[in-house]
């Protein structure tokens, strides 16, 4: 609770100088936790290097990848940016993956 109020504040001090890295970390902050999450994956972008979907969970702000996309699923998220769209299929997310081997 005292961790979020101090988030808060912090998004209130009008100081141009604050990366937007700092201030997504303070937003993380502010919302769900990731390891209770529920989440809920959206499309946000194409990865050009590795040919990969970048995904974000809508709830917790957690991002993970989709690597090998098909072709029409690489051509459709050329918009994702501007129109994020839900993605269904978890198993193919490299976050749970990934946390499997983890464990
Ligand atoms: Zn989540």
């Amino acid at each position: 609770m005292l961790k979020k109020t101090r988030a808060l504040l912090s998004l209130l001090v009008p100081q141009s100088w604050l990366s937007t890295a700092y201030i997504t970390e303070r937003l993380s902050i502010l919302m769900d936790d990731p390891a209770t999450c529920e989440h809920d994956w959206y499309v946000v972008a194409g990865i050009l290097d590795t040919v990969e979907l970048q995904v974000q969970c809508m709830k917790c702000g957690t991002y993970s990848e989709v690597p090998e996309p098909t072709q029409e699923e690489w051509n459709a998220c050329a918009g994702a940016m501007e129109n994020p769209y839900p993605w269904e299929d978890t198993s193919r997310i490299r976050y749970y993956q990934t946390d499997e081997a983890a464990h």
